[in-house]
């Protein structure tokens, strides 16, 4: 009877999942690789599909299309729910079925949630930006703000509607400002008979005095600069303390204050995943103030070397969340489990090589601090083309981005505008749902 080869269960598609699947390609294991969607979600490019410049699949390709040259591999639909350390199992539900499936070695790389910073009933009025899902109903609900302006007679809520507001200045925050001004300055402009989009707000809020905290003084000062520049209004050292239907209530040194808008996004704070939590609890694993595993230097979960966390679920020497991180220790858990297997030396600890960062404020403007390097202006956005390209997977989607990216920066259309009222409206309506469930 032929000998079982060692059975490896990667948990989780995205860039730590997907890259540590790709560096077992030639050993000698069984990959199951199971994830709760069925595609890898490209998520830095989010923004630009919740405000029509890219379409969902040009982020999204499916997996099993990404995998299928790579032999030893099997993908799975799945939402792993339970790790058992003791048998070594994980149990996975997708609708209709749940599954066990057996590992020798386990890689976890369930990724990050959204953070409300306990207020998570701020979801409903103002979305996040994490899935497909948060970027479709934000896309419908922007759309649709211009259309009820278009529509509206009353001043004031003309006004309302034309209120965006961005929670979260940091490159998420900072991109989807930028792009919404974009969009009301230099795209809608000329598409409406009674609004002029130009006259639309664009708010950008944050709790901390600086824009992009993580770039560094001047970078962040030029971000700002740009900013203005696009029409946005950005107001530092400004806490959202509520968000409801038709506004959001802020916090600053002059008191409370509220702002009428109908269109609030959320781009501040991460959470840990809820199997992170599981993890720790069948491991006696600890976890940080964001719920994110503590691991050992070489990213095992401590007490079970057969076991890895990886990318944003990770806790390991203030490590930023970030693709980089993912990717790098993706590929770090899975040299690891090679070595043990060639019988070599194992544990060595995660080196993270920084490559830098990136963050676009508007089409030929980007800030990028690489090193030493500063670069801001058309440098910054010609390298965020290159490093976006470079990491977008599939050659198919490439080329599709770049048309788009040539029709939106070089040209004025958003061709990506599709927007049903399912988008906009089916999370409530299953939250009104689930609540009325007994
Ligand atoms: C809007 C946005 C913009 C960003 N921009 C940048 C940027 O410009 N540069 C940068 O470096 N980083 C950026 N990031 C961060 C970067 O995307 C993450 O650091 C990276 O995706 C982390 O990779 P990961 O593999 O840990 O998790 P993810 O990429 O989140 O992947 C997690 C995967 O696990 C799956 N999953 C989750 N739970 C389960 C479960 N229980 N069972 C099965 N599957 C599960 C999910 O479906 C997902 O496919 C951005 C993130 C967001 C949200």
């Amino acid at each position: 009877m032929a000998e079982q080869r060692h059975r490896v269960v990667v948990v989780g598609a995205g860039f730590g999942g997907l890259f540590a699947t790709k560096a077992l390609r030639n050993a000698p294991v069984d990959v199951t690789l199971i994830n709760g969607t069925t595609y890898h979600l490209f998520q830095p490019l989010l923004y630009q599909m919740a405000t029509g410049i890219l379409s969902e699949g040009e982020i999204a390709p499916p997996i099993r299309e990404i995998l299928k040259r790579q032999e030893n591999v099997r993908v799975l639909l799945g939402t792993v729910t339970e790790v058992d350390p003791e048998q070594r199992t994980v149990t996975a539900v997708a609708p209709g079925t749940s599954y066990t499936v057996e590992y020798d070695s386990l890689i976890v790389a369930a990724g990050a949630s959204q953070s409300y910073f306990g207020n998570n009933q701020f979801a409903e009025h103002a979305p996040g930006m994490k899935s497909i899902d948060d970027a479709l109903e934000l896309r419908g609900r922007i759309f649709g703000a211009f259309e009820l302006a278009e529509l509206a007679t009353d001043p004031a809520t003309i006004e309302r509607l034309l209120t965006f507001v961005v929670v979260g200045a940091g490159p998420t925050g900072v991109e989807m400002a930028g792009q919404i001004a974009e969009l009301a300055h230099r795209h809608l402009p000329g598409q409406y008979d009674r609004i002029d989009p130009r006259k639309a707000r664009i708010i950008l809020i944050d709790a901390l005095p600086t824009v992009l905290s993580t770039f560094g003084d001047r970078l962040s000062t030029t971000a700002l600069r740009q900013l203005h520049l696009l029409g946005v209004e950005v107001e530092l050292e400004t806490k959202v303390v509520d968000v409801d239907e038709t506004g959001i209530e802020v916090e600053t040194r002059d008191g409370l204050r509220r702002i009428e808008s109908l269109t609030k996004i959320w781009a501040a704070g991460v959470a840990a995943p809820a199997l992170s939590r599981q993890l720790a609890e069948a491991t006696g694993a600890k976890t940080d103030r964001a719920g994110r595993l503590q691991v050992n230097p070489d990213c095992t979960v401590p007490g079970h070397p057969e076991i890895f966390a990886v990318g944003d679920m990770m806790a390991l020497d203030n490590l930023p969340g970030v693709a980089q991180v993912a990717i790098q220790s993706g590929k770090h858990a899975a040299g690891q489990i090679k070595r043990r297997l060639a019988g070599e030396e194992a544990g060595q600890p995660f080196k993270y090589f920084d490559k830098g960062s990136l963050a676009t404020i508007a089409r030929f403007h980007a800030v990028a601090s690489v090193g030493r390097f500063h670069f801001a202006g058309l440098a910054g956005w010609l390298l965020w083309l290159v490093v976006h390209l470079l990491y977008l997977v599939g050659f198919k989607n490439r080329v599709t981005a770049v048309m788009h990216w040539f029709v939106s920066f070089i040209g004025r259309g958003r061709s990506e505008r599709v927007a049903t009222f399912q988008q906009v409206f089916a999370r409530r309506a299953l939250q009104q749902y689930r609540d009325h469930l007994p």
